[in-house]
């Protein structure tokens, strides 16, 4: 632990001779990359160290006279603040540093002197990206360029001595570090450019602008034209050469008049900080340097003295300053923003641009989910401006999910059907219908990232149709749709061919209203059972093997009950070998039929499920969340959001239904469901706004829900 950091970090030294150390860092480091918080030049780096408990730190470890002979006068800050921050001494100072957690009051922090020249930038974010000119800091996400100007002056009250530079920059580490690590999906890094320089420039208490009196010699110092633009051209020079997402800069000054003890503009470029940091001190730079960091990344204050009110339009979303202490009241949380303390609201972080981004899409439509591995969900949607999207969340993310992102500026019907599965642990494939009615894919791998769309075979499908896909083994994928003439398809994939998909090939003669869905499950390693609403209104399902020489079996007719053309057969395996199906009969009940080897052959049921009722040929969505329990969702008459559920135990049959919290959808929405860990359900539904919405189940819980999935 370096001071009173919440989580522990490493410092990296990499050897001169041998640039890339990854056998001197052990096995861990090969086997996932270290979290990069900070790095001072290209040998120096403080990484995240998550093997070690906050508490357990410890003094980091003498480094050789004949290594620090090597480095840089950067790399060197990098390394004596950290040898600093890693003392007692320092720990001493953060555990009892002046006025901790009281309420900021420096009124003018975010107040900056307003430039005639400086370079106009676009208003919003929807603007910067059209114009396609992103400003120097527009959110706090990847990395991220840090200029730390020393400024000394002529004389000695305007001079810091080698400690107190050791301190400014072990401040500014600590406060960095604090933001790089406090949201590890972020992958925020900072890249820092210590930079003492010497000016001539007397401090003059009359002087009509301070700023500029040490900030345009100290970038003329730097080799940048003595002007406010000057600081454009030292942090976007920073940018290009550290190849960094955004870039910033502090001033740091010591005896020169300020207008203010610490202040930043909104949205960048640079911060001033005058070293005795006001009735603060020195050893609350760091929490300062945040505050002020956060302005450069669009946050508002949000302390009583600085005159905020709850309203306005901040940051990458445009939204209010909520947390603002003027309003909030008894509301009001804990954060930075606020007061002196390593703390974040909510309202904050979605100013620093984490979270989800607005999303709509028509009704009925769906929000396909799938967890890739455990306690990691991902969901896709059409919205209703035909854009293929989709967030994500995992445990590390601060903001709970992430997203919408335009998945590879693919193009549907809006509210087309997006769905996707997982072939092997952490990869992801996505399938949709394109608006020419090919039927595309994309995949995201670890460390590929997005790839696609790429084209599959030469079937044309109805604007918007489902395309359902299956995992029968690792790394073989079969997908299933209904072409523009009725007929059934299938394609398939595995890494053997080399030449793409094949496909598709018309199961059996398979027909089907143009565009119906057709769900398919594997019961077994590869095998495979596929279900479909035929023209004549009854459920068929034929079957797949290796074992079957000539191809698919079936189709077999299962029952006797009728369903509007095109109805939806929610389907799931609940063990090896166990099949169970549902859907919403043409009189609106809401049934289920089941399959395993001991029926000799035969479907049993249809059986109504607990009296359920539904629009006829309402979706049933239909999930197994541990082994032999069936949890089944469906949009009732009154356009409420109802489940049930089933178990071996259950002596009297499926148990429900019960309103899941009271949610509403558009008749025809389909519920979707994933397990992100065995009996951990987490369902999605485009609600009545047009926006997707999640609840989730887990035991000895009631549900949980429904949250709306962004504004
Ligand atoms: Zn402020």
């Amino acid at each position: 632990m370096a001071g009173d950091l919440p989580f522990r970090e490493m410092l990296v030294i990499h050897d001169p001779v041998t640039p890339l150390p990854a056998a001197a860092r052990g096995a861990a480091a090969a086997v996932k990359p270290p979290k990069v918080l900070l790095r001072f030049g290209p040998r120096v780096e403080i990484q995240l160290d998550a093997t070690q408990p906050a508490a357990a730190g410890a003094p980091i470890q003498a480094i050789p006279q004949s290594v620090l002979a090597t480095l840089d006068e950067n790399e060197r800050f990098g390394v004596e603040a950290m040898q600093l921050r890693t003392s007692q001494a320092f720990a001493d100072a953060k555990a009892r540093r002046p006025r901790d957690g009281e309420v900021w009051d420096m009124p003018g922090c975010a107040g900056a002197p307003a430039r005639a020249s400086t370079p106009t930038r676009a208003s919003s974010p929807a603007a910067a990206a059209e114009a396609g000119a992103p400003g120097t800091s527009d959110f706090l996400m990847g990395s991220v360029a840090l200029g730390v100007v020393i400024v000394n002056g002529p004389t000695a009250a305007t001079q810091f001595s080698a400690a107190e530079q050791t301190k400014i920059v072990a401040e500014v580490q600590a406060g960095a570090s604090w933001l790089a690590g406090f949201n590890s999906w972020a992958g925020v890094s900072f890249d820092f450019d210590v930079r003492p320089v010497n000016i001539t420039t007397q401090p003059d208490a009359a002087a009509s602008d301070n700023e500029s009196r040490f900030r345009n010699p100290a970038v003329a110092a730097l080799g940048f034209q003595a002007n406010w633009n000057g600081v454009f051209d030292y942090i976007n020079n920073l940018r290009a050469t550290k190849h960094t997402s955004w870039a910033y800069c502090v001033f740091f000054v010591k005896g020169y008049p300020v207008d203010h003890f610490a202040y930043a503009s909104i949205g960048g470029p640079r911060i001033v900080m005058e070293y005795a940091n006001d009735g603060w001190g020195p050893d609350n730079i760091d929490r300062v340097f945040a505050h002020e960091s956060g302005h450069i990344f669009n946050c508002p204050d949000e302390y009583s003295s600085s005159g905020c009110n709850c309203g306005g339009s901040w940051g990458r979303f445009g939204e209010p300053n909520a947390n603002c202490e003027n309003c909030a009241g008894a509301a009001g949380v804990g954060c930075l923003m606020r007061a002196n303390e390593w703390k974040m609201c909510g309202s904050t972080k979605r100013h620093l641009g984490w979270g989800l981004t607005s999303m709509r899409t028509t009704q009925p439509s769906m929000c396909n989910v799938i967890s890739r591995s455990a306690d990691h969900l991902d969901v896709f949607v059409c919205d209703n401006g035909g854009n293929t999207l989709t967030a994500a969340w995992e445990p590390a993310m601060v903001s709970w999910w992430e997203g919408w992102w335009n998945l590879l500026g693919g193009r549907a019907a809006a509210g087309a059907a997006v769905t996707a599965v997982s072939r092997r642990p952490d990869f992801l494939d996505v399938f949709v219908v394109g608006t020419d009615g090919r039927a595309y894919t994309c995949a995201w791998a670890p460390g590929q990232g997005w790839r696609g769309w790429w084209r599959i075979g030469n079937a044309v499908f109805p604007q918007g149709a489902m395309i359902n896909a299956v995992v029968r083994s690792q790394d073989h994928l079969d997908i299933f749709g209904t072409d523009t003439a009725g007929r059934v398809l299938t394609a398939a994939w595995e890494p053997a061919f080399t030449d793409g998909w094949h496909g598709w090939w018309q199961i059996g003669n398979g027909a089907a209203k143009p565009g119906a869905p057709v769900t398919a499950v594997s019961r077994g390693a590869n095998k495979l059972d596929v279900f479909v609403t035929g023209t004549d209104g009854h459920c068929y399902t034929a079957a797949w093997e290796p074992a079957f020489a000539d191809g698919w079996h079936g189709w077999w007719r299962i029952g006797d009950e009728i369903f509007p053309q095109g109805s939806y057969i929610g389907a799931a395996s609940r063990s090896a070998d166990h099949l169970d199906i549902f859907g919403t009969n043409s009189a609106g009940n809401v049934i289920t039929a089941a399959w395993e080897p001991a029926f000799a052959g035969t479907w049993h049921g249809w059986w109504q499920i607990r009296g359920g009722r539904a629009r006829p040929g309402a979706p049933v969505g239909a999930v197994s969340r541990s082994s032999n329990k069936l949890d089944a969702f469906v949009v009732g008459t009154d356009n409420t959001i109802y489940t049930a559920a089933w178990e071996p135990s259950f002596a009297d049959g499926w148990h429900g239904w019960w309103s899941l919290n009271g949610g509403k959808a558009a008749h025809g929405s389909l519920v979707t469901a994933a397990v992100r860990r065995p009996d951990f359900m987490d369902v999605y539904v485009i609600g009545q706004d047009g926006r997707a919405w999640s609840a989730a189940w887990s035991p000895g819980r009631a549900w949980a829900g429904w949250w709306p999935m962004g504004k």
